[in-house]
Formats: structure tokens, sequence, C-alpha cells
């Protein structure tokens, strides 16, 4: 008999996580994180994307006058960090990690080998994906699409900060918006709600990956996304 394979999801967790609302890291708040992921990583193969945006976010480093190019590697390179945070902490926490980085730094992670990444997560490791693509002009969300597709996870997690889901307007700009329970890509893209890149949302749609997008708070949440219930929007085809 075949072994049953077990669930694997990709996590995107963005930069804000790790601030709880500050600049760099707050150990508190991630320490809190992990102990909810390494958890819910003991039934689960969990792979994580890193945002950055506690640090850099390269765009608006670009708007001030640096080099678009270089700020954005400014903002990969604060996924590193937050990575190796979120790593420490789940080892505290009694997971296994390891982290592999798109752009070469041995001396702090693994190279981004898709194929180990894999036989990571059949070990039960909790695999940490760092410096986005590697590649200026992306986001942390569209990584987590493309790294779901790669390692042949079953969904994309997209955790959020201050939203519970995806809107059918701007809720910060219309109070009328609401949440919706279901939207399909096609309903997102054409409708533009921005609360994932596009990029990240096409990349899904022509590749059949489903999305949960879901809010940080309450405590828990992320246990609720990791084992499959129902919470935030639901994005599909
Ligand atoms: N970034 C990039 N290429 C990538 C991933 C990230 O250039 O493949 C840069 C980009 O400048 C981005 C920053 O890293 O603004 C931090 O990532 P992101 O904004 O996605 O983080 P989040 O908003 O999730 O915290």
């Amino acid at each position: 008999m075949a072994p049953t394979r077990k669930r694997r999801v990709l996590l995107k967790l963005s930069g804000e996580s790790f601030g709880g609302g500050s600049l760099g890291v707050n150990p508190d708040v991630v320490s809190s994180l992990a102990k909810e992921i390494a958890a819910a990583a003991a039934s689960v193969e969990v792979a994580i994307v890193v945002g950055g945006g506690n640090f850099f976010r390269g765009a608006e480093l670009s708007q001030r006058g640096m080099d678009r190019g270089r700020a954005d590697y400014m903002g990969m390179l604060g996924t590193v960090m937050n990575a190796l945070a979120l790593q420490d902490f789940l080892e505290q926490a009694g997971a296994a990690t390891r982290v592999q980085s798109a752009i070469s730094m041995t001396q702090v992670a693994e190279p981004y080998i898709p194929r180990r990444a894999e036989r990571h997560l059949e070990k039960g490791r909790v695999v940490i994906f760092g410096a986005g693509a590697g590649l200026p002009y992306f986001s942390t969300d569209t990584v987590a699409a493309q790294r779901a597709l790669e390692i042949g996870a079953d969904v994309v997690l997209v955790a959020k900060n201050g939203v519970d889901g995806v809107y059918d307007g701007d809720p910060r700009k219309n109070a009328k918006a609401s949440k919706l329970d279901r939207v399909t890509y096609q309903e997102a893209l054409v409708q533009g709600l921005k609360v994932v890149d596009s990029t990240a949302f096409s990349l899904c749609m022509d590749n059949g990956m489903p999305m949960v997008v879901f809010g940080m708070e309450p405590g828990g949440n992320i246990t609720k996304a990791i084992r499959g219930d129902r919470i935030g929007t639901l994005v599909s085809n």
C-alpha cells in the first residue's frame, strides 16, 4: 500500500509579522509565532516564505532616490534576517528547521535547492525560504506562489496583518467593503483586489494553485490555516 502523503502547505509571513509593527525583529512576537507553527508542523509539512517589509521595501527606497535594483537587494537581505530569527525560535519550540536562501550565503543558509527542500519536508523539517526569488522587482507574495508550485504544496497560505481576508473593496478606504469567503483569481484580478499582488494571483491562476488569505489576528489563526480549517478567503479558479 502506498504511504499516505501528508498535507503540504506553503505559508507566507509578511515582514510586519516579525516587527510587531516596528522596524526590525521583535523576539516576543516571533517567539509566539514560532510556537504556533512548531505545534502545527507536527502533523503537516510546512514550508515558509518570509517577507521583509519590517526592514526595507525596495519600491519605497527607490521613491526616496535609491537605485531600484540595489534597494530590492536590501529588501531581500532583510528577509534573510527574518528567516534566521524564525529559525531560531522554531528550534527553541522544538521544530527541526532548514533555511534556504535564493542569494548564496552559505555560512548562514543552504542555497535554494527545491528537491532538497522537499526532502527536508518529508523528514518533518520546517523549511524557511529567504532572500525572495533573488531577483529585483519581485515580491515575496509572488515567491510564495512560485515556491508552492515548485515544491508541490497543496495550498499557499498568505497570512496578513491588519486585514482578515480579501475584501470587495479597500476596507481602509471604504467602510462598506465586505469580506469575501471565496473569490476566483479572475475576479480578483479584474476587480483589482490588491491584498495580494497581481503577479502572485496570476501565477496561481495559471497553474491551478489554491490560496487562502487570512488575518494573523486573533492568535490561533496560523494553526487553523495550516490544518486546513476554513478561515479567511479562499482564492481559486
Ligand atoms: N524583494 C525582491 N525580490 C524578491 C522578494 C523581495 O526584490 O523576490 C524585495 C523587495 O524590495 C521587497 C522586499 O524585498 O519590497 C521585501 O519583500 P516584501 O515587500 O514582499 O515583504 P512583505 O511585504 O511581505 O513584508
